[in-house]
């Protein structure tokens, strides 16, 4: 029920010292209770303007923290905005839910340590356990996308709840099916042999997408320098010397790289006549050099500078002759050693070419070549013909063959082998150990150190043009492009598969184990037709293991009974798909890209996305864009807006572990929600924000603050004067449920921008111009997606309606002063300009924006009003109006200088004040402001061309300084007004010592004085 109370309402004053937190808390109350997120969700259900907006999945595996609060606060920004203005949109929140990042959390609440404890969850039963485990993973999702929404509810977003979208949703798996199947149609679907990182905690490859830099950590490891002993009558009693971080490997060794436009020397020990070689000159004939503790030394100073044995170097060999040696290494006794030697005889244990490979800058100029334990070293592998030794299981523990140290931890125990180096023939193989601190990779989710394997893995191999894709799209900031086009040109094929995992895309190829031939599923229709067996067992749950892996099919090429591969999808797959997987058609109820396209193609491509840069280029933009080119050959969404990452106050990211992270709601209960919102979109996003109870205070003080003073003051002074706003056919107040309509938008911003208004104060027309020119930069950037920009100018706005309009309009208001159309121009204007600033900051703050609105307006609630919009019109006559402002405050912040200068109080009336070098005329209504601002009678302009000079008049005259003795008396009263609480309009009993008498009126009015008297001592009563 519209409740019009205008005329006869009062406005309801506010308390100056505001709990934005409280009032923020009543208002989501408020919000909720009355039904207003839904009347604001369907406001614009008929219109045929669309804002496609897709919501990045949030992970849905614990609460949110405070630094969340940025992406959000711009999702809900740009949302309220287009609804403002009349655009239809789907408001859909999505959770992302599968994947390794929800399985660690629920292993560790389990308390459970690897595979085998996952599979014996219902003891003896592996199908149950996997069930269970599935199920742990799904129910977590539930309690943390509840615990998120309410958080983000909390935020002050308004999004249609009861409909956000979970990647683990069957819609979402059958249609990366879809996908899959395209591909595999294409033959872009294929099985790989390769070294990959690998991460033995959690059993399972890393692929190149999901390692990103911060998941490098500087780290100490005991590194090696081990002999290698040539096989040649030509080398004898000589070692190549290699070097590696990851000793672990070294039984995996096959073979020696060296690089032959390198120079190698060969240095003989004093003693024992034992010779070593390692490079002596780069390939500009340059002795490599090293850093060590501060030092920079040549290559050999800093081999031998820790070594007790002197060595002299004998000769030079160029690296060219080196190639094909044979050498002997420190585990050719293992079984594992042997079996390599056998399968490639010829190359093993020789020093191969690897020049592409091996640099001069690190180690000793000889690579040690493991194709089973890194990527290069396969690649050179492969090239070379080398055997392959894959020393460690899943686990990163040594295979079978390999005697004393098969079933022991690789990774764990490194010293296993530095032990053995060390005391083996009296350390015949090493050189020395040596602490070394590098960057190296850890796995994203549980920080575990990554290992090299090489296994069998999925991949695409997408041949689209993605980078013809990603050009279409407008990213902001700019650089975003070139760091996808970068990303794209370097990127191997995608790596789809997870061994060993549970909780994920069930990867639908069926792989025959006899004849090697493979299929991929694209829908569940199709596996439903061509199951022969375990549909049964399968019907009625979601395509999860363990449940989904009951189906079989037959091979299509030889008819034998396949199962699908055990590996389940990259967690990328899920987020990548959601253009496609969430339009539900709502008057189908199907999903529209596979039924009949029709819904779909009104909300595609979407208009908008935004998250956060780091990390998102590998990942959720890149699966986006490769999934709509393959699907489309086009980009899924139009604009894309970045940001980089909140940080504490002290720069360092938020971490649960480093024990600096702020839960979201205690973030808003603490701070305000409106502070937060405003203190993230204010900020530049290219750059991190540092965000903290300390840093967001500033912000709430000099904006917020500011905000509610202003808005005090005219609320406490409208309820002394008993103002009441004009009636509601003001076009300036359109009414709540009504579209607006071309004719209205043609309406002013005011009323009271009509020429009557200009001639009461030019005050009025000058603030009301400031808010049309704000209205224009807040709508064009919001368009642009700078909200950044946009707040500066609202910022801007807020400042010049405190330090000048507000200021330089307090004598015009309040119970001395006289009732008129000055008086009530002010309070028109005023009303005029929150409203409408409330409804430029209700998608920035919608609390405060909607607290100001709807005590001012006493309608429902600003989020269901229409956008502010330009009056062209004022814009042109006044952009001159606020050029002579802005000079008019140069001129009196000069003057107020000046002032301070000469050490004579603004109390303190002068006579004259002389501008000289002005340029143009300045008229009546502004030289006015001059005089009232620095209190002098007279403003004497003289015009000129150098610099500007302004000078007052100090003769302080009989008259002058007895007005200013009575602006110091009316003072002092008030402040002792203040002292005793008294309201605005009560009136009080005053004793004075003494006052210019001619003053005595003035001295009442302006005090608000009842009865004024002479006495001995100052006193100021209440009635
Ligand atoms: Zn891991
Ligand atoms: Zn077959």
């Amino acid at each position: 029920m519209e409740k019009n109370c205008y005329n006869t309402c009062m406005l309801k004053p506010v308390s100056p010292k505001v709990d934005f937190p409280a009032l923020e808390r009543e208002l989501l109350k408020k919000w909720y209770d009355q039904g207003i997120v839904q009347k604001y969700l369907h406001r614009n259900d008929s219109s045929k303007k669309k804002f496609s907006f897709l919501d990045g999945p949030i992970t849905a595996n614990n609460p949110m923290g405070v630094h969340h609060a940025w992406g959000r606060t711009y999702k809900d920004l740009w949302q309220r905005f287009y609804t403002m203005q009349g655009y239809k949109e789907r408001f859909q929140n999505g959770f992302d839910c599968q994947g390794l990042w929800v399985e660690v959390e629920v292993e560790k609440e389990l308390g459970v340590k690897n595979k085998k404890d996952i599979e014996n969850l219902v003891a003896g039963d592996k199908k149950a356990s996997i069930a269970k485990f599935v199920e742990l993973c799904k129910q977590r999702v539930h309690k943390f996308s509840a615990i998120q929404t309410e958080q983000t509810k909390r935020l002050g977003n308004f999004m249609d709840w009861e409909h956000s979208y979970y990647t683990m949703s069957d819609e979402n798996n059958y249609m990366i099916w879809h996908f899959l199947k395209v591909c595999y149609e294409k033959g872009w679907i294929y099985k790989g042999r390769d070294s990959v990182p690998w991460c033995p905690r959690c059993e399972t490859a890393i692929s190149q997408h999901e390692m990103l830099t911060e998941d490098y950590k500087e780290l100490t490891h005991e590194t090696v320098f081990v002999k290698l002993p040539l096989v040649s009558s030509n080398f004898e009693n000589t070692s190549l010397l290699i070097w590696t971080t990851t000793p672990w490997t070294v039984p995996a060794n096959v073979a020696v790289g060296v690089n032959t436009k390198f120079t190698y020397g060969i240095w003989e020990n004093e003693q024992t006549k034992e010779r070593i070689i390692f490079i002596d000159k780069d390939k500009n004939n340059q002795t490599p050099k090293r850093h060590h503790k501060g030092k920079e030394l040549d290559v050999h100073e800093y081999l031998f500078h820790t070594v007790e044995s002197t060595w002299k170097k004998i000769k030079d060999i160029p690296g060219k002759e080196l190639v094909g040696l044979p050498y002997t290494a420190p585990f050719d006794h293992l079984p594992l050693v042997q079996k390599a030697k056998a399968e490639h005889p010829k190359t093993f244990h020789t020093v191969v070419d690897g020049s592409e490979i091996v640099m001069a800058e690190e180690g000793t100029g000889l690579l040690h070549v493991a194709p089973g334990a890194g990527k290069e070293d396969f690649d050179l592998g492969k090239k070379e013909h080398l055997s392959i030794i894959s020393p460690i299981k899943d686990d990163a523990s040594y295979v079978e063959g390999m005697d004393e140290y098969s079933g022991k931890n690789a990774k764990k125990h490194p010293e296993l082998i530095i032990d053995y180096l060390k005391s083996h023939e009296n350390g015949k193989f090493l050189l020395k150990t040596l602490q070394y601190t590098h960057r190296y990779p850890a796995c994203w989710r549980c920080k575990t150190e990554l290992v090299w394997r090489v296994t069998d893995e999925w991949y695409i191999s997408l041949r689209e043009q993605m980078m013809e894709v990603a050009k279409k799209i407008d990213w902001h900031p700019g650089f975003g492009l070139d760091r996808e086009l970068d990303w794209l040109e370097n990127m191997h094929d995608w790596l789809i598969s997870k061994k060993n995992r549970y909780w994920g895309l069930a990867l639908p190829i069926y792989e025959c184990k006899k004849c090697g031939d493979f299929q991929v599923i694209g829908s569940k229709e199709e596996l439903q037709k061509k199951a022969v067996a375990g549909w049964e067992e399968f019907a009625g749950h979601t395509p999860h293991k363990p449940f989904i892996d009951e189906v079989k099919i037959p091979c299509a090429k030889c008819g034998e009974i396949v199962s699908r591969v055990d590996d389940v999808g990259n967690v990328w797959l899920d987020a990548g798909i959601v253009p496609f997987s969430t339009l539900v058609d709502p008057k189908t109820g199907k999903v529209s890209y596979t039924s009949d396209k029709t819904y779909w193609k009104e909300w595609f491509p979407i208009d908008f996305i935004t998250e956060s840069f780091p990390g998102q280029f590998k990942n959720w933009f890149y699966s986006l864009i490769a999934m709509s080119t393959v699907l489309e050959q086009t980009n899924p969404f139009k604009t894309i807006l970045g940001f980089a990452t909140m940080v504490d106050e002290n720069g360092e990211p938020f971490h649960k572990s480093k024990g600096n992270a702020i839960e979201f709601i205690e973030g808003a209960d603490k701070a305000g929600a409106d502070v937060i919102r405003w203190f993230c979109v204010r900020s530049n996003p290219e750059h991190n924000i540092d965000f903290g109870y300390h840093t967001a205070d500033q912000v709430r003080r000099q904006f917020h603050l500011m905000l509610w003073n202003i808005y005090n003051f005219f609320l406490l002074n409208a309820s002394i004067d008993n103002w009441k706003p004009d009636s509601p056919t003001d076009k300036a107040i359109p009414k709540r449920s009504a579209r607006i309509t071309n004719k209205e938008i043609a309406a002013p911003v005011t009323q009271l921008a009509r020429k009557d208004v200009k001639e009461v104060n030019v005050l009025d027309t000058w603030v009301l111009s400031r808010l049309n020119e704000t209205i224009k930069t807040v709508t064009e950037n919001l368009k642009k997606y700078k909200a950044d920009v946009a707040c500066q100018a609202i910022e801007s706005f807020v400042s010049d309606l405190s330090l000048w309009y507000v200021r330089r309009s307090r004598d015009r208001v309040g119970v001395e002063v006289e009732n008129g159309p000055d008086k009530e121009a002010f309070y028109q204007t005023m009303y005029e300009v929150l409203v409408t600033l409330s409804k430029l900051l209700a998608p920035f703050m919608p609390f405060i924006a909607d607290e100001i609105y709807t005590n001012l307006t006493d309608e429902e609630s600003v989020h269901l009003v229409d956008w502010a919009l330009v009056n062209e019109k004022i814009k042109n006559k006044n952009e001159k109006l606020i050029k002579e402002m802005e000079f008019v405050r140069k001129i009196t912040e000069l003057g107020n200088a000046e002032r301070k200068r000469l050490q004579i109080k603004v109390r303190q009336p002068l006579a004259k004040f002389q501008i000289s070098n002005i340029q143009f005329q300045i008229s009546n209504d502004l030289e006015q402001l001059i005089k009232n601002e620095l209190n002098v009678k007279e403003v004497v302009f003289k015009k000129g061309k150098e610099e500007l000079r302004v000078e007052f008049d100090t003769n302080i005259t009989e008259e002058l300084r007895s007005e200013g003795e009575v602006r110091d008396l009316i003072r002092k009263i008030q402040e002792e007004r203040k002292k005793l609480g008294t309201r605005l309009d009560e009136k009080v009993h005053v004793v004075l010592e003494a006052w210019p008498e001619q003053f005595t009126e003035e001295i009442k009015r302006k005090a608000l004085i009842q009865s004024l008297e002479k006495g001995t001592k100052f006193t100021v009563t209440r009635l």
